[in-house]
């Protein structure tokens, strides 16, 4: 390797991002190259001083998880103008500026950590200033049924579905009860088109909770409960994503999501039932 492929290299070095064999031969180039050392370590001293000038938040997975979300959706409403400026944005970064050694430092390594650092501040302002808005949304519904759709989408993928597989309420009811810390309402729904398959544990908002499987032709349905928090006065609801739909709605004593790949309808169908059985229990 020689200097002009160690400079070239020098960005994705420093960023973690070159294979192993790539970054050995940087490295017995630096051990090398004086002067490639050297601006090695300009370079680095330059990062650690922005690092320890920048305050720095490590965001919550939530926030992270709607800022990504926010971000899909901002490029799926306005693709063309928006994600060319931004894409204009970073390929210009990218570019290499013409090599100038001013007093031994290559500078064009200090010169491009100022433009990216320039760059990222005015990229941070740009997504900023685009989800300003949607950052003041209450986004607890959207990543709890983010988890949802996962475990149900989990279940199903890994083969296991229910930890006691039973069409038996009594034998559903009671093995379920005995994990749990609160007794869950199981009912079968047989008689209308909704066959209980069984139940299953998992674990969801941060604490177990009781998933029942139904079965409806060739799908199936989750139904995730666990106790509703004191004073909630939520009301039914509904989403869509990712292809699943998810219906919500709370008792006195308990949250339920069911979550599935049937219609939106037959949900509200399974819904009925489900809390005509609990009525008339
Ligand atoms: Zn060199």
């Amino acid at each position: 390797m020689n200097c002009e492929e160690a400079t070239k290299l020098m960005d994705g070095y420093l960023d973690g991002e070159l294979d192993p064999i790539t970054s050995e031969k940087i490295e017995q180039h630096l051990r090398d190259c004086r002067k490639c050392e050297e601006a090695y370590e300009a370079h680095t001293a330059l990062t650690h001083a922005i690092s320890r000038g920048a305050p720095y938040y490590k965001a919550p997975i939530e926030l992270r998880q709607r800022v990504h979300s926010s971000l899909r959706d901002e490029v799926a409403d306005k693709p063309a103008r928006t994600v060319l400026r931004r894409s204009q944005l970073l390929v210009r970064t990218k570019q290499p500026e013409p090599r100038t050694v001013l007093f031994g430092t290559p500078w064009n390594w200090l010169s491009l950590a100022g433009l990216g650092l320039a760059a990222a501040v005015i990229f941070a302002a740009i997504i900023f200033s685009n989800l300003a808005p949607v950052l003041r949304r209450p986004g607890a519904d959207q990543f709890l049924a983010t988890q949802l759709i996962a475990s149900h989408v989990r279940s199903l993928m890994a083969n296991h579905l229910t930890d006691v597989p039973s069409s038996d309420q009594h034998t559903v009811k009671p093995w379920l009860d005995a994990k749990l810390d609160f007794a869950a309402p199981v009912v079968d729904l047989s008689g209308e088109g909704f066959p209980l398959i069984g139940g299953r544990l998992d674990y969801l908002d941060n604490h177990p909770v009781a998933a029942l499987i139904y079965q409806r032709r060739k799908h199936f349905i989750n139904l995730f409960i666990w106790p509703t928090a004191a004073g909630t006065t939520e009301t039914k609801k509904t989403m869509t994503r990712q292809g699943y739909h998810l219906l919500h709605w709370v008792d006195p004593d308990f949250n339920y999501w069911a979550v599935s790949d049937v219609s939106d309808s037959e949900l509200q169908t399974f819904n009925q039932h489900f809390e005509g059985q609990i009525l008339h229990r």
